[in-house]
């Protein structure tokens, strides 16, 4: 079992950012619009990550490499993180992990393996989204170990670097997943959880993460990434609102009802 290091080594706390797609014009087809930001505000954002101390992936931070106290991440593997984000990142200097899912690899929409050994030449982290997207919390233990070893072994091989790093799809994560996690190879859980690393939270609890959407407004963002406490407690008020919403309703209740709301906002895809 990989020994557990401390996420956050240097003194003050971290914050990491969650992205999914990014779109240069309208949102590709498929694609959740919520979770898909405009690439000239991408730009914006990493231009002020490098002016505010720079930028790095967790993965770097945990090689100890970097002095960065922003983390960037990508969850989806969408194929825009390789077209519109790597010649952003690499502008700006920024690494970034990319969570993905060998399932959807090469299929419609996603990076194929090509561009993520691309990536990863580039000096991005390419790091484990679980194997397909299935919510963890609906698989049973075996099934559960089979899955995290599967994606972590599958990356390895196809991309030649080192996973360490799991981000559960969806955020959902069942009890004890980090003691799994841990034995089937990985050192740290990336959870959708809004917050900010501690030094002292070393491997023993999930790092949280801002989610990154459409709705994300440019004074948040700079809020976050200048670790302002009450701009971040305030969204984390907001995703336990979400949480509990989504616990009375059921997965597939919220996301029935999220649709709605989206389509009736004329912003359904
Ligand atoms: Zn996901």
């Amino acid at each position: 079992m990989p020994s557990p290091t401390p996420i956050a080594a240097e003194p003050g706390p971290v914050v990491a950012l969650m992205y999914h797609a990014l779109h240069t014009g309208a949102t590709p087809a498929g694609q959740d619009p919520h979770y898909t930001l405009a690439a000239d505000d991408f730009d914006l954002q990493m231009q002020e990550i490098a002016a505010s101390g720079g930028g790095s992936s967790a993965a770097t931070l945990l090689q100890g490499t970097s002095r960065a106290r922003i983390v960037v991440t990508f969850d989806d593997g969408h194929v825009s993180n390789h077209a519109v984000a790597l010649p952003l990142l690499t502008r700006h200097g920024i690494s970034a992990d990319f969570f993905i899912n060998p399932a959807t690899v090469g299929t419609a929409g996603f990076l194929d393996w090509n561009q993520l050994r691309e990536m990863n030449d580039a000096g991005m982290s390419i790091q484990s989204h679980g194997y397909d997207h299935v919510y963890l919390t609906q698989l049973d233990g075996q099934r559960l170990r089979q899955t995290l070893k599967a994606a972590r072994d599958e990356i390895e091989q196809q991309v030649g670097a080192a996973v360490t790093l799991l981000a559960p799809p969806g955020g959902r994560m069942p009890r004890d997943l980090l003691s799994i996690a841990q034995e089937c190879g990985y050192t740290h859980v990336l959870s959708s959880e809004p917050g900010v690393l501690a030094a002292a939270d070393g491997a023993s609890r999930p790092l949280p993460r801002m989610a990154m959407t459409a709705a994300t407004g440019h004074l948040t963002f700079q809020r976050w990434i200048r670790r302002d406490h009450v701009a971040i407690g305030h969204e984390r008020l907001r995703y336990r609102g979400l949480a509990f919403a989504k616990r009375m309703l059921g997965d597939t209740g919220y996301e029935r009802l999220r649709a709605v709301a989206l389509s009736a906002l004329g912003r359904g895809a």
